[in-house]
């Protein structure tokens, strides 16, 4: 078993690795299946000793081995939180499909997250990736199952159900507040997000992802890190509510419900 996990935080950190190099392309427009990586300030091309996720950062001191000029600790951080992600979802999703479902659409999510902190922009093409994996699944799961248009039975009326609620529901934020509380980008993120966990599991993912993000911007405020007018981007917290939601949501709800109900 710690070997399965093992090689399955490797495996992350790998992917992680690709995240990175992919991120950055995608910001300067290359092709992302195309090319050697290369360091981004000296153009050097970096050999497979410059690509191990994590172990290279270190025995280089956080530098390029050509130019000297500092990698930036992201790169390590984001491999990093793909291997742990892995070991997350593989260790607390019971259904195999679902475990791989998840593995794809929250390392690409980790990627759109990841992007929004940095250049404050959604990425509508991986967007458009997760869209097309999430109801592959779920239009598929829901026709092995035979409930397709059974309701509240189906998982793809329940993840289309959830989409449309939150995407209306945080969409009348972007409107109602100009687009300078919630950009386009997360409503159309939060659809994806009411997809992956369906309904009515997105009411928590939302909520989750508001109380995460007012916790995070009042310890950033206090810190004085941020200014109160400054925009924290929303992407990150509606990701990792998604994601928690997905892993320890009938968890949460069931441990709320006897709380209440006692
Ligand atoms: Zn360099």
């Amino acid at each position: 078993m710690f070997w399965w996990y093992f090689f399955l935080f490797i495996l992350g950190l790998q992917l992680g690795s690709f995240i990175n190099a992919f991120k950055y392309r995608l910001h300067i427009g290359q092709s992302v299946w195309r090319g050697r990586s290369y360091c981004p300030h000296c153009h050097h091309l970096l050999s497979g000793w410059d690509l191990i996720p994590v172990v290279s950062f270190l025995m280089l001191g956080g530098r390029c081995r050509y130019c000297r000029q500092p990698i930036g600790w992201h790169y390590p951080i984001v491999e990093i939180v793909a291997g742990v992600l892995l070991v997350l979802i593989w260790g607390f999703t019971a259904d195999l499909f679902l475990a791989i479902f998840y593995s794809i659409v929250f390392l690409a999510l980790l990627a759109v997250a990841e992007y929004d902190l940095k250049h404050y922009l959604i990425s509508d093409k991986v967007l458009a990736f997760c869209l097309v994996i999430s109801l592959s699944f779920l239009i598929n799961q829901s026709l092995a199952a035979n409930n397709f248009f059974v309701w509240p039975d189906s998982i793809f009326l329940s993840g289309l159900m959830a989409a449309l609620a939150s995407g209306l529901f945080l969409g009348a934020i972007h409107l109602l507040t100009r687009g300078r509380g919630m950009g386009f980008g997360d409503v159309k993120l939060v659809f994806i997000i009411g997809l992956i966990v369906g309904w009515p599991s997105i009411i928590l993912a939302v909520f989750l992802s508001f109380l995460i993000g007012a916790i995070i911007g009042l310890i950033l405020v206090a810190s004085k890190k941020k200014r109160m007018k400054e925009v924290i981007p929303f992407g990150p917290f509606l990701v990792l509510g998604g994601l928690i939601t997905a892993l320890w949501g009938s968890q949460i709800i069931n441990w709320y419900l006897s709380l209440i109900l006692w």
